[in-house]
């Protein structure tokens, strides 16, 4: 078993393998501590972590300073509160209504600005470069999330999003929905559970 000897001294807390006179001997077990797990490797269009943050920062201030006179960025605020505060239960009732499917047009990335992690790769093809990894926003995954959604997206680039809702799920009491609420955050934490849990234990 890995150990390191801890020793508190005069000095404070020093670690070292001989023991000075006069100090007390902390043994730490260091395989038996949780490692923290390797953050998955970046897309090779983001230089470093630190240059994603400060875009994700800097592109989260434009869209604020916009808010006087945008009725964008409070569109772009309710589907982050909706796909972020939600539970699935909720965020995901018009899934099963959704049609169509994304043209790669990629101009709902260009409104106001045109986002940090957009790549343009000619007509019709582009894409975002954080998509696939754990830093993609959850407003932009899990866009259109009802029909209003997608009505404000339309309004800024002219009606070309080719997603649609056919249909839309009955409408909630506010106790319906305080149910689903209640629902969603159970199952939520259910799946936290089960994900944590080691995959042999018993
Ligand atoms: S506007 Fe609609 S179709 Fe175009 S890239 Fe965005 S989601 Fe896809
Ligand atoms: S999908 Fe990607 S490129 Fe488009 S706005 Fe969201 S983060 Fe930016």
């Amino acid at each position: 078993m890995a150990c390191h000897a801890l020793i508190i001294s005069d000095k404070g807390l020093i670690m070292a393998k001989d023991k000075p006179q006069g100090s007390r001997v902390l043994h730490v077990f260091t395989n038996i501590l949780p490692s923290s797990p390797t953050p998955p490797p970046l897309p090779p269009e983001v230089p470093s972590r630190q240059w994603m943050y400060w875009q994700m920062f800097r592109a989260v201030t434009k869209k604020v300073i916009r808010a006087p006179f945008s009725l964008h960025t409070w569109a772009a605020l309710r589907r982050a509160m909706i796909s972020n505060f939600l539970p699935d239960t909720l965020g995901y009732r018009y899934k099963a209504y959704q049609q169509g499917e994304c043209n790669r047009c990629g101009l709902c990335c260009k409104i106001q600005f045109q986002c940090p992690f957009f790549i343009d790769e000619g007509e019709y093809n582009t894409r975002c470069s954080i998509y696939t990894t754990p830093h993609a926003p959850s407003a932009c995954l899990k866009f259109p999330v009802d029909p209003t959604d997608l009505k404000l997206l339309q309004r800024e680039i002219g009606n070309a999003c080719t997603f649609y809702f056919e249909g839309a799920p009955q409408k909630l009491s506010i106790i319906d929905f305080a149910r689903l609420y209640a629902q969603g955050v159970r199952q939520h934490f259910a799946k936290r559970k089960l994900k944590e849990a080691p995959e042999n234990g018993d």
